[in-house]
């Protein structure tokens, strides 16, 4: 029968289900009661299946309709969070695209970095102890998604200080403190690299890259220094939009580079390894050199951007190769040449 491309209405299930569409695909989305109007107006999905609450995708009869459909499930950020790793990992019976216990590795700071430092790749220093705390450094905090709560300090005073006050705040727990996160703050610029393994040609492809709109950041240092001491606000990093950027060309042989790491690392430590997309989110220093704090092993929200193509997509593909569609050709191949177990989960 043919296949179905489904995912969850939100994310970046936009050019998920429109690539698959260009490639030939009946598709399908999973949508919450009241969100459904970008996908009926932009005309992506030939099926709607409505629910009450996104984490209803796991319910039996979602899951039943999806596999009457023959569906392939593409998943992204939204549909980890709503849909839950548990039940991803136990009880989800809809082939997935691409690899699905590596979701785990990109959702626990642990578990990530391990995979990072297997791979090789420059990553910021992790204190222990704040006592260690020699340079500037950015604490994170394991309930504050979103970057709310953030903080940076530069002393093990400055650290108690600012803890202090978000105890007497409210804003976390005396428990809190000892989970708190203490990494090196890497001051550069911000590149979102967006990357995509095909098992079907067995190359990193480089698809795209953005950086991103932060709120209350990006609006906090608009403003003097001498206003900023007095305004007195608290700095969140609470992502609301992306922007497609382009690296300096010198830069591409590390970016290459590290993509090529991370496949390598993750194909010996969580099989069947990187398949699909997946996004170093990364910061440049003036040394020119390419720090990643952050990866998902899935399309990452700033594909957004490049719906119609990227600079770099472009490179390869030539026009309008977004990442959704990007997917659906890989699936469309290993259909075709009947290897599509090699590609789902
Ligand atoms: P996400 O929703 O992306 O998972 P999150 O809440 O896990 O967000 P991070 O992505 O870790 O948060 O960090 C939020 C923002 O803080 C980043 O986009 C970046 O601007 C900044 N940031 C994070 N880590 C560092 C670092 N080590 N040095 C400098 N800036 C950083």
């Amino acid at each position: 029968e043919d296949i179905t491309v489904a995912t969850l209405g939100s994310h970046t299930s936009l050019h998920i289900l429109n690539g698959a569409k260009q490639e030939g695909f009946r598709t399908a989305v999973v949508c919450e009661k009241g969100r459904e109007v970008p996908y009926q107006r932009f005309r992506v999905a030939d099926e709607f299946i409505i629910v009450d609450k996104f984490s209803d995708i796991v319910n039996d009869d979602v899951q039943d309709k999806l596999r009457s459909m023959n569906s392939i499930i593409v998943p992204h950020g939204s549909f980890v969070a709503y849909a839950g790793l548990d039940h991803i990992e136990n009880d989800f019976y809809v082939p997935m695209f691409g690899n699905r216990d590596i979701l785990r590795w990109e959702s626990e700071r642990d578990l990530e970095r391990k995979l990072m430092k297997e791979a090789g790749i420059r990553i910021p220093l992790k204190y222990t102890d704040p006592e260690e705390i020699d340079r500037p450094v950015m604490v994170k905090f394991p309930g504050a998604r979103g970057g709310r709560g953030y903080f940076v300090a530069s002393s093990t005073g400055e650290f108690n200080d600012k803890i202090d006050s978000m105890i007497e705040r409210g804003w976390i727990t005396e428990d809190d403190v000892d989970d708190a996160h203490i990494e090196e703050y890497v001051s550069g610029t911000n590149f979102c690299i967006h990357y995509f393994y095909s098992i079907m040609n067995d190359e990193v492809e480089l698809m795209g890259m953005d950086s991103r709109f932060e709120s209350n950041i990006d609006g906090l240092v608009r403003i003097p220094a001498r206003d900023q001491l007095e305004i007195n606000l608290d700095p969140s990093y609470v992502i609301t939009g992306n922007h497609p950027v382009a690296m300096r060309e010198s830069l591409l042989p590390q970016a290459f580079d590290m993509g090529d790491r991370m496949v390598e690392a993750a194909s010996k430590i969580v099989p069947p390894g990187m398949n699909g997309p997946f996004c170093l989110q990364t910061m440049c220093t003036d040394n020119l050199e390419i720090v990643t704090f952050e990866m998902s092993a899935r399309t990452d929200g700033g594909t957004n951007t490049f719906m119609h193509g990227s600079t770099y997509s472009y490179l390869l593909h030539g026009e309008g190769m977004s990442m959704g569609r990007r997917v659906a050709r890989e699936i469309k191949v290993a259909s075709e040449t009947d290897r599509l177990p090699e590609i789902i989960t």
